[in-house]
């Protein structure tokens, strides 16, 4: 089994975070995916969210690994992903106004 990101729409397969062991913290990490996959039973053991969908100052190490003196971000304890990758229409405020020239035309 593969690591991906999974986050509707994303398909990162670098920089992932596993879910928190915190049931709290676990609970706002999959009410997070669950907005963009909402049949989403919720995470297993290899469920993981990559870096893009924290904001900067969810890592703890954000400004080394920007300045290159760390190659992994770490994620603060206390983080929860926020950020949904474009295209999804999920989390802006704008839906009414979708951008239609995002759309993504894959073909599993
Ligand atoms: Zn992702």
């Amino acid at each position: 089994m593969s690591h991906t990101c999974i986050v509707y729409g994303c398909n990162s397969k670098s920089s992932l975070h596993l879910f928190p062991t915190n049931d709290e913290r676990r609970n706002d990490w999959t009410r997070f995916v669950q907005r963009t996959r909402a049949n989403w039973v919720g995470p297993s053991v290899y469920s993981a969210v990559c870096s893009l969908h924290f904001t900067d100052e969810c890592f703890a190490n954000y400004s080394e690994v920007k300045m290159g003196f760390s190659s992994r971000l770490r994620l603060l304890n206390s983080a929860v992903p926020s950020v949904y990758p474009s295209g999804t229409g999920v989390g802006s405020e704008a839906e009414s106004k979708l951008q239609v020239d995002t759309v993504v035309s894959k073909s599993v």
